[in-house]
């Protein structure tokens, strides 16, 4: 480490100290002068001084006031550079760069994984896309399939509002301090190609969390209290969640749209 600093756990602070894997990352992370990024949790800016002098504009949200201290400190002399002192989960992204789509990045604190995804996936029509390292379990339900032990509401999410895919594997040997699960790096691409399809996205969400909130039963009978399941004759309810692909979910979903 370059700076004696003592990594707050409550934080989900594990830095990444390993030169190579930080060149590694950054380089698959794919930035160019064209692109404004939005970096989660910086930490000390071992990752951000990588990719800080190879792209357009870079705008970091780091929460720990000794962390955002060092890092005004460290880029204090470039001018494509804007620290926010904050939580992400209170930052608006579509008020960051109006009009040019954010490329999002981290190494971000773990304990918050979901909803850091879920809060993009809301203000997903102002990123081109996010790759963000977690754990690796986590990524996995990213590009679970249909059968899948891993696959979930996560996995339906991102494979309907994006291209999902897994970068790279990060062993837990080049974090300091060490935590106790491997990393792996995903990318979602955001697209509208099927959720364009989609008719009323709100209804989508709260179907497939519904279903999902009780995995092992059948739709007949998780669905029944909240969606209207006479109109469905036609529709096999005796499936379980886990049987679904993302158009399924599409197809039922618009079944309860007038
Ligand atoms: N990217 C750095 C640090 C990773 S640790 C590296 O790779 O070394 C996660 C970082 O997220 C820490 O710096 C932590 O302080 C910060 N963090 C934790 N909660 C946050 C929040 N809610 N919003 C923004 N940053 C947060």
């Amino acid at each position: 480490m370059h700076y004696p600093i003592k990594a707050k756990k409550s934080l989900g602070q594990n830095f990444l100290v390993d030169g190579n894997v930080l060149r590694n990352l950054a380089g698959a992370l794919d930035l160019g002068p064209e692109d404004t990024v939005l970096e989660i949790g910086p930490g000390t800016g071992m990752l951000t001084e990588l990719i800080q002098p190879v792209v357009g504009r870079l705008i970091a949200v780091e929460l720990d006031r000794n962390l955002a201290g060092i890092l005004r400190v460290k880029f204090f002399n470039c001018p494509n550079f804007t620290l926010i002192e904050g939580d992400i989960l209170d930052q608006d992204p579509t008020t960051l760069s109006p009009g040019i789509p954010l490329r999002v990045v981290g190494n971000i604190p773990y304990y918050i994984t979901s909803p850091i995804i879920f809060h993009f996936f809301d203000h997903r029509t102002c990123a081109r896309d996010m790759a963000l390292l977690m754990q690796k379990e986590v990524a996995e339900r990213m590009v679970a399939q249909p059968g899948d032990k891993a696959y979930g509401i996560l996995s339906v999410f991102s494979q309907t509002f994006s291209d999902a895919a897994i970068l790279m594997q990060v062993p837990r040997t080049v974090f300091h301090p060490r935590p106790k699960v491997d990393s792996a790096l995903v990318r979602w691409t955001f697209t509208t190609a099927r959720s364009c399809q989609i008719n009323d996205e709100a209804l989508f969400r709260r179907l497939v969390r519904t279903a999902f909130n009780q995995r092992r039963k059948m739709l007949r009978k998780s669905l029944r209290e909240a969606f209207p399941l006479e109109r469905l004759n036609d529709i096999d309810l005796t499936r379980r969640p886990e049987d679904l692909g993302v158009m399924d979910w599409i197809d039922l979903a618009n079944r309860f749209v007038e």
